[in-house]
């Protein structure tokens, strides 16, 4: 098998210095809220919950510089993962993704509130009490593979009608999370059904590629947009056009490493569709195949080891 390595993919966008954004104003470094002064809802838009994610902190730099401050309510600009991203090395760039453990993976009381610690789980720690305030939140993330961007919606209606207001990119992805642990996107009211808070999660493109900076600073300009944060005047100049239509995929189960050799059938990137039977991957001496026709193949990982996601299978929703 020749799988494509992602720590061969081209860096095509720079790593900003973000020393300058260390000391916000919000008693968490790198966390920086602009408070209108007016009433409405508590935005976060957060970079790096993954360290070589650079297309985060490329949009966030870019609203710093514009001065982008609120029209109403509070917006919060935070870099989450500061250390990872400040470890990066270009020479093995897949290896600032985390530092101890994935900080996407943590997201769940038991974790959080229990005894086990990793940098990681510290910076989740320190970052909690702010988050538990965010009403909306948008967390800026890329992918292993080049692949079209998708909108990670979670398992909830209210994302998914959320990432339709926001008209772009063009896949929607209704999923479940991982079975390693819940992710930012699906902590706390986020991932409450009766309650009126809601997280959507960006996947820009592969994640050094330079289209990825594009979306990420379209994404989140609309984001502010669509909650009203923000005038016409100043998005629009760094809008991109809207596809013209959006389509939903809804993941049916995750495919979850059981032995330490696991490999796929072809080098998947993501958005394959299958027919059913078609064999995706051996996992030890189990035959992994699709279990349905139409079956979507969602961002194929490489870190394959037990418990891990290896892919997701989903849907079209039409
Ligand atoms: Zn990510």
């Amino acid at each position: 098998m020749s799988a494509t390595d992602p720590n061969k993919y081209p860096i095509e966008l720079p790593f900003p210095d973000i020393s300058a954004y260390r000391n916000g104003n919000s008693g968490v470094d790198y966390y920086t809220t602009f408070d209108s002064g007016v009433s409405g809802p508590h935005v976060l838009v957060n970079a790096l919950v993954h360290g070589n994610e650079v297309c985060g902190v490329i949009a966030l730099d870019h609203l710093f510089r514009a001065g982008v401050r609120p029209k109403r309510g509070k917006l919060t600009l935070g870099f989450a993962n500061v250390e990872a991203y400040q470890a990066f090395d270009p020479d093995e760039p897949m290896a600032s993704r985390f530092l101890d453990e994935d900080m996407n993976r943590v997201w769940d009381l038991e974790t959080l509130e229990g005894a086990r610690n990793s940098r990681e789980l510290q910076r989740a720690r320190q970052i909690r009490p702010l988050v538990d305030t965010v009403d909306l939140l948008f967390d800026v993330h890329s992918m292993q593979h080049k692949t079209a961007p998708v909108m990670i919606a979670g398992p909830l209606e209210k994302s998914v009608a959320m990432a339709q207001g926001l008209g772009t990119p063009d896949i929607v992805v209704a999923d479940t999370g991982h079975a390693a642990g819940r992710r930012l996107r699906d902590y706390g009211g986020f991932g409450d059904p009766n309650s009126e808070k809601t997280a959507l999660l960006i996947e820009c493109g592969q994640h050094w590629e330079a289209d990825a900076a594009q979306v990420a600073i379209d994404s989140v300009y609309r984001w502010l947009l669509l909650h009203e944060m923000i005038d016409a005047k100043l998005a629009t100049p760094n809008l991109r056009p809207l596809p013209p239509r959006q389509r939903v995929v809804r993941v049916s189960a995750p495919v979850t490493v059981e032995t330490d050799s696991f490999e796929f059938a072809q080098p998947f990137t993501g958005l394959e569709t299958l027919a059913k039977g078609d064999l995706i991957g051996v996992d030890g001496t189990r035959e992994i195949r699709a279990p349905h026709d139409d079956c979507v193949l969602i961002m194929p990982s490489r870190r394959l080891t037990p418990g891990a996601t290896a892919v997701r299978l989903g849907r079209w929703v039409d």
